[in-house]
């Protein structure tokens, strides 16, 4: 096999849904969602998508064993053991620490449920953490998996709105809102609308620091996925349709904000459960952008896996590694 070829393992159930959330809209102003929170059964969110796309290169690579990284209760290290195990590959991670929460110490027992084989170390020293563990069966499975690849996953995502467009399910929005990390998922929908011929723009927000790297890093994978699918956008176009704010961020990733747990109510009030470090802080932009009444159409698209947790955890140990606990910090 040509281990460049788009080979691609699925995980996912698609399309998933859009729904109109009318409670929230305004006159003039609809809002959508685009519900991939949905991706697949065991486990969803946004992390699906690009899953597919990287476990499938690593199997034409003929490799056995992931190697990625990650904050300690990441959903990307999540759903890179979970789906990773599912496919028969070994998966490490070299973990750093965040704010203490719930959340996250209920997907870290996660992860080791699922055998992730984990070690706990310093930011500044995740590339020596990862240099030291590579071995030749070894795939690196970049941070928020927003490789090219990865990102590619949310082309298809954006492919999958268009013909939803089509079709007649939801009108073509103006703007659509997404939390922005790594930058895959936005730079993929932003190459995908552009792709497409869509009017869509895509606003990225913010929820890791430094904001301006990350931004830099988007609308170089957004360029990336419009070569690699071998079409014609300019430049101008895809710099225009991808706009990032880091307003939202608050204190810094996974600390959470007034902001944030404002819209977390909103959201629940209309069937939307979101998390306090990721899509409480993007949700809480789409409902500013609604206020400002410039945009008629504006589709949130959700990221966050709504799962339920219990089934991952079964087998979990009661006690986690002091060593890993320790990277829940304050909070
Ligand atoms: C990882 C993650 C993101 C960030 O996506 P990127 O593609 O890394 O920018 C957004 N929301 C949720 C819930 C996530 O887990």
């Amino acid at each position: 096999m040509r281990p460049d070829a788009t080979s691609r393992v699925f995980l996912g159930d698609y399309p998933t849904p859009v729904e109109p959330l009318p409670t929230l809209s305004r006159p003039g102003a609809s809002l959508w969602v685009k519900r991939d929170d949905l991706t697949a059964p065991a486990y969803g969110g946004n992390k699906v998508r690009k899953l597919e796309y990287v476990l499938g290169d690593a199997r034409a690579r003929g490799k056995t064993e992931l190697l990625t990284a990650g904050a300690v209760g990441s959903h990307h290290v999540l759903a890179t053991a979970l789906y990773g195990a599912r496919n028969g590959f070994r998966v490490r991670a070299v973990l750093v620490p965040q704010p203490r929460t719930e959340h996250a110490l209920v997907n870290l027992r996660a992860e080791l449920a699922l055998g992730l084989d984990a070690s706990a170390t310093r930011e500044a020293l995740v590339p020596f953490a990862l240099g030291r563990r590579y071995r030749k069966e070894t795939y690196f499975v970049q941070v928020g998996g927003s490789s090219v690849l990865g990102a590619m996953g949310y082309v298809d995502g954006a492919r999958e709105l268009s013909a939803q467009v089509r079709s007649g399910q939801l009108p073509e929005p103006d703007l659509v809102v997404v939390t922005l990390g790594s930058g895959g998922t936005a730079a993929g929908l932003a190459a995908g609308f552009a792709l497409e011929g869509m009017k869509t723009r895509v606003l990225g927000v913010s929820v890791v620091g430094p904001t301006a790297v990350f931004a830099w890093y988007t609308h170089h994978l957004a360029r990336a996925c419009v070569a690699r699918a071998g079409g014609s956008v300019s430049r101008g176009d895809l710099a225009a349709r991808l706009t990032t704010t880091n307003r939202w961020l608050g204190r810094g990733y996974g600390y959470a904000t007034d902001e944030g747990a404002r819209a977390i109510t909103l959201a629940k009030d209309a069937g939307l459960t979101l998390d306090a470090t990721y899509t409480a802080k993007s949700f809480a932009a789409a409902l500013d952008v609604l206020e400002g009444g410039r945009e008629k159409v504006v589709l949130y698209w959700h990221t966050l896996s709504s799962a339920p947790m219990a089934p991952l955890l079964e087998g979990a140990l009661s006690e986690v590694p002091p060593s890993l606990l320790a990277l829940l910090r304050g909070g």
